[in-house]
């Protein structure tokens, strides 16, 4: 997402008339994408802007700072302003703090491949996972309009691009905030609509969800349903196969939004990619509660056997998080055990680190020393990623 959106920057830069430096010592104007997802990629920023304001001075060069990203998301969403203070203070170097929202969709995005696109179509996320600083960083989810994604891709097929991957925090909720509207109009809205309200799967997907941590979400005004079933993304990606690409791609799908409808459409288009990416984040029900997420390892393992079943040739990618607060050896070892059985091709594994805001640094002790993490990280890693 953070690629996409730094395509989409550097043409609004263009826009405005500046020109891409030769190297960072010559630019006027820095700008800074930020990621904030782990306390490392946090530091890294730290690490950069304060060398940057050390050779700005040694250089006596009138070079402005810009930080955009997920960190400007942080400092401005947090109305306390404690954060922005925060920010201030550890990066004294920053001249301008710009909210990602102001880019917007109206530059044509500067490409960074010649055959593949990224394309954005839905940007925050309203799911709130205990861990996660996305909801605070990027805010709700707002899907962009169907017609604008499509005439994008359009164009795409059109310039020759010959892969798409379509892109969202929650990809495949997409199109839950465009069926609320009371103008939006589209074939079955009203039955889609009508159905994931009386929807038992919609029910018992909210049974499992961690209420403490959505109470503590104190400042923010969350005004969502966690549990969507039936999106408009499995007509979205249908229009876009449809186009004719060689490959399309998705990312970031949850579960909990993985619906019928939507394998089918893979299914019945064999130029989506048959390799998807499914976030598993644990194999302990008690961690996945604590993490608040809607689903039981055995939904999940039901849900991958559902899918091989109606495609075959599919692999899966995950993400997972160790050293999660009040992971046992044994809520590892059933990590351990679900990788096994799911048999996933490739994960990215990350070691938990509490971040700002969110209701697990809050709520839960960071309790597993950082070398017991980094071997539980090893043996995933070993497990998964170097077979
Ligand atoms: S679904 Fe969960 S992990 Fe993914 S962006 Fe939303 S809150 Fe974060």
């Amino acid at each position: 997402m953070n690629m996409a959106d730094s395509e989409r920057l550097a043409a609004m830069l263009e826009g405005r008339g500046l020109k891409r430096a030769e190297n960072i010592r010559d630019a006027d104007y820095i700008v800074i994408n930020t990621c904030m997802v782990r306390q490392s990629a946090e530091n890294r920023i730290y690490g950069l802007v304060n060398n940057l304001g050390r050779q700005r001075a040694a250089m006596k060069k009138p070079q402005k700072i810009v930080l955009t990203g997920c960190l400007v998301g942080v400092a401005l969403g947090d109305r306390t302003g404690k954060m922005l203070k925060l920010f201030k203070k550890r990066m004294p170097a920053v001249d301008e703090f710009l909210p990602i929202q102001e880019v917007g969709f109206d530059y044509v995005p500067k490409r960074s491949h010649r055959r593949h696109a990224w394309v954005p179509i839905s940007n925050g996320c309203n799911n709130f996972c205990s861990y996660c600083v996305v909801p605070y960083a990027r805010g709700r989810e707002i899907s962009r309009p169907f017609a604008d994604i499509f005439r994008e891709c359009r164009i795409l097929k059109k310039q020759g691009y010959q892969e798409v991957t379509l892109l969202g925090q929650n990809v495949n909720s997409y199109g839950n905030d465009l069926m609320k509207d009371p103008k939006f109009q589209a074939p079955n809205s009203k039955q889609i609509q009508d159905t994931n309200d009386q929807d038992p799967k919609h029910k018992e997907s909210c049974k499992h969800l961690n209420l403490d941590c959505l109470e503590l979400v104190g400042n923010y005004d969350l005004g969502f349903e966690i549990s969507h079933v039936f999106t408009l993304f499995p007509y979205l990606l249908k229009a876009v196969a449809e186009l004719g690409f060689e490959r399309v791609n998705f990312i970031s799908s949850n579960p909990w939004d993985f619906s019928e409808e939507l394998i089918e459409v893979i299914a019945g288009n064999a130029n989506i990619s048959r390799q998807i990416h499914l976030p598993v984040q644990s194999g302990d029900n008690q961690i996945l509660k604590r993490m608040n997420r809607p689903y039981t390892r055995e939904e999940y393992v039901k849900l991958i056997e559902r899918i091989r079943q109606r495609i075959p040739g599919v692999c899966f990618s995950t993400d997972i998080i160790v050293g999660f607060p009040g992971e046992t050896e044994q809520a590892f070892q059933n990590t351990v055990n679900l990788c096994q059985q799911v048999g996933f091709k490739k994960a990215y594994i990350a070691m938990y680190s509490p971040r700002p805001l969110t209701a697990a640094s809050r709520l839960y002790k960071d309790d597993v020393p950082h070398l017991e993490k980094r071997r539980r990280w090893r043996v995933l890693e070993q497990l998964i990623n170097r077979k």
